[in-house]
């Protein structure tokens, strides 16, 4: 038996399959990611073709049956095409990256409002908002490193639970966790971080608080999270948006 479902959901790469169908994966609000099949899409009379682009937020209907991989989807309307980001390469860039993380990281049929309502966020965001694509990103990326469950936030030493914020330096170890400059010492160290860069790392997701940055502390905190999954995830293998533009 297949199920009628209508959902919001973003678009987050297509591919042409046979003479006229296009496969393309969604990230539903109701399902997390889906892979349908949009038969037709390819003709130039095909509505739903045309609105089912990469980024696009979508409300789709598709036919579900849990033993497909692939659901039929029968129609799209489109909620938003983010035309400022799209016509702007540095947005573009950072969107890019959203979508990557959350097409290789997610995981299918598993549905996860608060990251479906985060990607909304930020995407609107780097739409209407002057605020740099790059720090947009960063805070999203904190953002979905703790919804995937590897939270990295950490305001003791992992090893003797002073506070890091009083350290003159905080280190950091694949195994360990963030450790005070003392402890650190007897410890094979991947990172370390000023205290200044390390309370702007744990600024990043304080609603309250507005830290300045400039973009190589944004760069550096970027390429430490992309380091951080590639350690923790073993078939993740980093973000190829981030070199492509
Ligand atoms: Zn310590």
């Amino acid at each position: 038996m297949s199920k009628i479902i209508k959902s919001k959901a973003f678009v987050l790469n297509k591919l042409d399959f046979g003479d006229s169908s296009k496969i393309v994966n969604f990230y539903s609000e109701e399902f997390g990611r889906v892979a349908g099949i949009i038969k037709g899409a390819r003709s130039s009379k095909s509505k739903i073709g045309k609105v089912v682009d990469v980024l696009n937020l979508v409300e789709i209907i598709f036919y579900k049956k849990d033993s497909r991989d692939l659901q039929i989807v029968s129609q799209a309307d489109l909620i938003s095409h983010y035309p400022n980001i799209k016509s702007d390469l540095e947005k573009v860039k950072y969107a890019s990256a959203i979508i990557e993380l959350v097409l290789k990281l997610t995981r299918e049929n598993d549905a996860h409002k608060r990251l479906f309502n985060g990607i909304v966020k930020i995407l609107n965001r780097l739409d209407i908002e002057e605020t740099e694509p790059i720090l947009l990103f960063a805070m999203f990326y904190k953002f979905f490193i703790e919804e995937i469950g590897y939270g990295i936030e950490s305001e003791h030493c992992s090893h003797c639970n002073s506070e890091l914020s009083l350290s003159k330096e905080v280190l950091y170890n694949y195994e360990l966790g963030f450790m005070c400059s003392s402890c650190g010492k007897d410890h094979l160290v991947t990172y370390k971080f000023s205290p200044e860069l390390f309370n702007k790392v744990i600024c990043l997701s304080n609603r309250k608080k507005k830290c300045s940055y400039d973009a190589e502390e944004l760069r550096s905190i970027i390429t430490f999270f992309e380091k951080f999954l590639i350690y923790h995830i073993d078939e993740y293998n980093g973000l190829k948006s981030l070199q492509m533009y």
